[in-house]
């Protein structure tokens, strides 16, 4: 088999952090910031960071159209974060703020508080063996799960924090801060 590229967008966000984690794994890696590279890879990450930024650079650069066509065309997408917003609905959109689309799920922004109200627990995320360390930094809640989307993950108290449709997956946590790979394991494993 070929070695296969997976693709980081990097508009903004932790893009380091998941290039680093992607690394360990038995692929190329390659930052996304144009359609070119876009049309290079066989998976895209769709890091953490702020959704509102991510939106907005992402039409300021003409990625927006491309990136929400590639998902609508199967491409393997992983979203973490901020990037699980840009793959829901977000039920509380700052103005402007668009999605890119790909999973069924109503998503709210920030559902935990703010910064300091950050926390990491331990989860069972089906697919992955044992538990998955997480960290949840400004991280939302996926309130709204549509019919044929999987939830992956959740939280004690039951609250969404993973899902799963087709060949997208849709974290609120950042496992490339915890040094877990498995969930990057997953996407490669969806191409
Ligand atoms: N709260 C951020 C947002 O709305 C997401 C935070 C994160 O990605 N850690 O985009």
């Amino acid at each position: 088999m070929t070695r296969k590229t997976v693709g980081v967008l990097a508009l903004q966000g932790d893009v380091r952090e998941h290039v680093l984690t992607l690394r360990q794994l038995d692929v190329d890696v390659i930052e996304v910031k144009t359609t070119a590279q876009l049309a290079e890879v066989d998976a895209l990450v769709i890091p953490g960071g702020e959704s509102t930024t991510i939106s907005k650079l992402s039409e300021i650069f003409g990625m927006y159209e491309p990136v929400k066509k590639a998902i609508a065309n199967g491409l393997p997408v992983l979203g973490t974060c901020a990037g699980l917003i840009m793959l829901g609905e977000i039920a509380d959109p700052a103005s402007g703020q668009k999605s890119f689309g790909g999973l069924d799920v109503t998503v709210i922004r920030n559902a935990f508080g703010n910064q300091n109200d950050s926390f990491e627990a331990d989860l069972d995320v089906a697919g992955v063996p044992g538990l998955v360390h997480a960290a949840f930094i400004r991280a939302p809640i996926v309130d709204r799960v549509g019919n044929g989307v999987e939830v992956i993950a959740k939280l004690k108290d039951g609250r969404v924090v993973g899902v799963k449709q087709g060949k997208v997956i849709g974290i609120s946590f950042h496992p490339e801060v915890t040094g877990e790979t498995r969930i990057h394991q997953l996407l490669i494993d969806l191409i």
